[in-house]
This record gives C-alpha cells, structure tokens and sequence, in this order.
C-alpha cells in the first residue's frame, strides 16, 4: 500500500503525510520547512521580544515572581510530571544545562548551593511543609526516580531530605511500596505481590 503523498508549497517535494504537522491539516508547508520559517522570524523578531519583556519584567519583578510562584502552587503536580517527563526523555541535556550553567557562573552557583543547603537545613529543623501528610503516589514515584537527586525531591514535594531519603529506600527496596510508588518489583510482571 503506497501513502499518498502531499505536496509542500515551499519547498516544492512531495512528501508522506508524517512530514507535515498533524494541525497543518490545511496548509501546505512541510515539518522541515516550517523550523526554517520560524527560526527566520526568531531572528528577526525574537530580540526584539525578549527586549520587551524583559523591560516589562524589570518594571515589576515581583509581579511575575508572584505569578509563577501562584502557577506553581496551583499545579504542583502538573509542573512535577512536566519537568519529569521532560528530564526521562533526555536526562543528559539537563544535566549538561546545569553543568554548563555551573561552568559560566561559578559565583551564583556557589551562591545557589550553599541557599539550597540552608534551606534544606531550615525545612529539617521546622519541618517541610508538606511533613505529616501521606505520600501520595506521584510523590512516591518522584522519590523512586533515582535520575532525581535526593535534594529534588525534595524540594518538589516539599519533604524533608531525610523524609525523601527514607521513601526512596521504601519505593526502591520493599515490594509493598514499589508497587504503592507504581513501581515494578525485578522480574515480577505485575508489580503484585503475595
Ligand atoms: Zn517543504
């Protein structure tokens, strides 16, 4: 069975239907096309953008402090399985941000470490604040996700570091837990246990 093919009005080919976006039902510019075409207007118009909201930005910073914080209250669990989702198809390209981003700014990354171990410190002593609430499962999934840092996972469920030490050694050693976490045992298929 052969595809019938469509045809790209830019660049003149005639190509299958999976090179051509699924929402492009109607237009008539191919997948490699359409990344040329907005990459040009990027560089046309992207500096210009970006001047703008950053000026905007600098003009009241705690109002887009607060927004993002609000966002991220609102939908703790979204923005946790986004980020999640994001990391488990290329963990590498995250982890070379952070590298890159330590590399370039020895300062602010110091800086960074030494705020996030303080925090950690004060979340101990006072108690994080979600301490005393059960873990419910996308949080245990998160503390069994071992490409997360202890420290992550900490401060995207708001536990402590000791708490988030002691789930993970649950999710990733007891069979009970695994399977609370959505976690399969080694070799069992079904993550059920007798
Ligand atoms: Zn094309």
């Amino acid at each position: 069975m052969t595809e019938p093919m469509r045809h790209c009005g830019k660049c003149g080919k005639d190509e299958p239907n999976v090179e051509f976006y699924p929402s492009f039902k109607h237009r008539h510019t191919c997948k490699g096309c359409h990344t040329i075409q907005r990459k040009a207007w990027r560089a046309a118009n992207g500096d210009e953008n970006r001047t703008a909201a950053r000026a905007s930005y600098k003009r009241d910073p705690e109002k887009y402090k607060k927004k993002k914080r609000d966002y991220y209250q609102e939908n703790r669990e979204k923005v946790a399985r986004q980020f999640s989702d994001r990391y488990k198809a290329d963990p590498d390209r995250f982890r070379g941000y952070a590298r890159r981003w330590r590399a370039d700014n020895p300062e602010k990354a110091a800086k960074v470490t030494r705020l996030s171990q303080q925090r950690l410190q004060d979340a101990s002593l006072d108690g994080a604040a979600r301490s005393g609430y059960e873990w419910t499962g996308w949080e245990m999934e998160i503390a069994g996700d071992t490409n997360r840092s202890l420290t992550e996972v900490a401060r995207v469920t708001g536990r402590t570091y000791a708490a988030s030490s002691r789930m993970r050694h649950k999710v990733l050693n007891d069979p009970k837990w695994m399977s609370a976490a959505g976690l399969r045992a080694a070799g069992t298929e079904t993550g059920e246990t007798s």
